[in-house]
């Protein structure tokens, strides 16, 4: 029994001095997924135990809502709300966050992404898109109480978000133009974990619609094989910007998809050709009549 107690109490000091010697960046940093009802796109509440960080906040309103609930359940302060890139399926949730959490602020890892958002906010109410969410049309002369970009979004400094209290995560954004312009990734050694944000969709089509030229779409192929070099030894869980977390494995799905997408709309006669090859190809994928959809719109002309 006595020995038991020393064993015991030998581990306990041990795990202390673990404790101890981990750096901050190295603290346990736990997550939880908020997967959404509107586009498969998923949000990523961070915790160092002690204060929250939500990666990415949704395509609507209604489901910023639940998930500004769904937060508020873990009973910790939000502090930040990182916007990994400019789609607003990522960042429309953000008016409604601001309000349920006044503490917490809207980062982004550099300017670029900042202005990748308020050039397609301005873009969406050019065209009426912004209608049904009307809080984040634009602050301007004509539209005083608008949602205000400007001083919304904070550009961190450097690469490092650090929590309250502990902590941080690492952004990484040396990436060309693919999915998005520009994209933010964040790896948590810790969870062993890729954050990789639409660089991966899992079992979801992919977008490669409006902006997403043939040569950005190469440029993603690429990464996705850096990614597959970078992480060969760590075999991450992969938690994607939308659709359900796998490993590594995803990254070949996703070269697979994107030479079978090059190849049939290379070839098709018709967007409905492509979309009929496409649906066969890839029936258990979601999103088809979005995603799917102006992917092709943009990439066969006839
Ligand atoms: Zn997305």
């Amino acid at each position: 029994m006595i020995r038991k107690l020393i064993i015991t109490a030998a581990t306990s000091t041990l795990l202390l001095v673990l404790l101890a010697c981990q750096s901050p960046q190295e603290m346990q940093i736990e997550v939880d997924v908020y997967k959404g009802g509107v586009a498969t796109v998923n949000s990523y509440i961070f915790s160092n135990g002690k204060s929250l960080i939500v990666m990415d906040v949704q395509r609507a309103t209604s489901e910023a809502k639940k998930l500004a609930e769904f937060i508020e359940q873990k009973g910790l302060p939000l502090t930040h709300i990182l916007v990994s890139h400019g789609h607003p399926d990522h960042y429309t949730g953000m008016d409604w966050l601001l309000k349920e959490f006044p503490g917490a602020k809207v980062v982004v890892a550099n300017e670029d992404i900042k202005q990748d958002i308020i050039g397609f906010s301005t873009w969406m109410e050019s065209v009426g898109w912004l209608d049904t969410e009307p809080t984040l049309k634009p602050k301007s002369e004509e539209n005083p109480d608008g949602f205000d970009y400007e001083e919304n979004i904070t550009v961190l400094k450097g690469n490092t978000l650090e929590f309250n209290e502990g902590g941080s995560l690492q952004l990484s954004t040396q990436y060309k133009p693919a999915e998005c312009e520009h994209l933010t990734t964040v790896y948590v050694p810790g969870l062993n974990a890729l954050f990789s944000s639409d660089f991966c969709y899992s079992k979801v089509h992919l977008w490669m619609g409006a902006g997403v030229t043939n040569a950005h779409i190469q440029n993603w192929r690429e990464q996705l094989d850096a990614f597959n070099v970078e992480f060969a030894d760590r075999n991450p869980t992969i938690y994607p910007g939308h659709g359900e977390s796998s490993d590594l494995g995803l990254l070949d799905e996703l070269i697979r998809y994107i030479d079978d997408f090059e190849r049939v709309t290379a070839s098709a006669s018709s967007k409905q050709e492509a979309m009929t090859e496409m649906q066969g190809l890839y029936p258990d994928y979601a999103e088809a009549d979005f995603l799917l959809k102006y992917s092709i719109d943009f990439h066969v002309k006839k």
